[in-house]
């Protein structure tokens, strides 16, 4: 099958790929295929390759926000890495592989600002436009113009644009998040000219980084926050007082339903940010599954609040 695949579509397929390295978690089992593509033209062919073969197919980014099984996948995943970035006026395109640091970066030496919020989230363009990755209350898809997006179904892969307004952002939330066979290929952004230093701007982003090292625990592998932040309101009044930005954060259920600390195996509630869960060295897929269904009980018992997965699982 692998020597067919890369006949067919001349693409370097390989097969029984561990995936904990291409996870932050640095969780999860082997896929069954494998393939790296570094840009629309690839990435196409490689969703026409599972759907030829008739695969299951799983797109991974930078594997930040990621939970795979310990059984790993059975099909066809498919990494996203690149470079490509376009500038044209005010619009500025750039490929799903890209690193979003490293992209926030290259908005602020093109001489653009407004994404400096996001430039200490990890990950890449595709999985932050999915997710509308964001922090205090903005969201990447604030800023997006339009998706290109490769649409998958049983026969054939289509190129489909979508405006902002389809994408349907929200928080943490898109349409990609909903229709599973819609892959983010290529984003444009609209951003300002900036009217301020470059300096300026990264000392915005370095300034943040530090507050995240003073509050994430950043030294042990995670998937950032578990849970997502709970939206605010009536029926919540009695925890008033917990609330920023319309939102009461997660880690603060689990905080004071007393859970920090609590580890299941190698996996741990981080005794610095109760929202992240650690892999203290060898932790399984199952015993972070154990340790969310644990938190998700407690919380749920003791104030009523039904805490929403922000990790993504893959493979269960
Ligand atoms: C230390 C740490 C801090 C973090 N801080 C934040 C934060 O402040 N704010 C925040 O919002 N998030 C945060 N995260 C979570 C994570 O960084 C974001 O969710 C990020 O945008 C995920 O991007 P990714 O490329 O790593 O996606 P992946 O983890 O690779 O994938 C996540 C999901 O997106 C899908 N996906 C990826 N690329 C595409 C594509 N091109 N088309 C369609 N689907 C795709 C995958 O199939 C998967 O379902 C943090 C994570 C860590 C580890």
């Amino acid at each position: 099958m692998l020597d067919k695949l890369k006949l067919d579509y001349g693409l370097d397929f390989r097969g029984n790929q561990s995936l904990a390295e291409f996870t932050t978690f640095k969780i999860g089992g082997p896929a069954k295929y494998f393939v790296e593509v570094g840009n629309r033209v690839d990435l196409q062919k490689a969703l026409q390759a599972a759907v030829d073969n008739k695969l299951k197919y799983f797109i991974i980014g930078g594997g930040s926000n990621l939970l795979v099984s310990d059984d790993g996948i059975d099909g066809l995943v498919i990494l996203l890495r690149g470079e490509k970035t376009e500038i044209n006026g005010s619009e500025i395109q750039v490929f799903a592989g890209n690193n979003w640091p490293k992209f926030v970066q290259f908005t602020i030496n093109s001489g653009y600002e407004g994404l400096e919020f996001s430039g200490n989230i990890p990950g890449t363009v595709g999985g932050a436009v999915r997710g509308n990755a964001g922090a205090y209350g903005k969201g990447v898809g604030d800023f997006v113009k339009e998706v290109e997006v490769l649409v998958v179904n049983d026969k054939e892969v289509s190129l489909k644009i979508l405006n902002k307004q389809e994408c349907e952002f929200e928080y943490r939330e898109s349409i990609f998040k909903k229709n599973l066979n819609y892959v983010v290929a290529e984003v444009v952004f609209t951003l300002p000219k900036t009217g301020r230093s470059k300096e300026l701007q990264q000392k915005e982003i370095a300034e943040e980084a530090k507050m995240r090292c003073g509050k994430q625990p950043l030294k042990y592998p995670s998937a950032g926050c578990s849970f997502k932040n709970v939206i605010f309101s009536d029926q919540m009044l009695q925890y008033k007082g917990w609330e920023t930005h319309g939102k009461i954060a997660a880690g603060k259920f689990i905080e004071e339903a007393g859970l920090k600390g609590k580890q299941i195996g190698g996996a741990k509630i981080s005794d610095e940010h109760a929202n992240f869960i650690v892999n203290t060295g060898n932790a399984t897929a199952s015993d972070v599954v154990q340790l969310i269904s644990l938190i998700k009980m407690k919380v749920r018992d003791e104030f009523g609040v039904q805490l929403e997965e922000e990790v993504q699982y893959v493979g269960f």
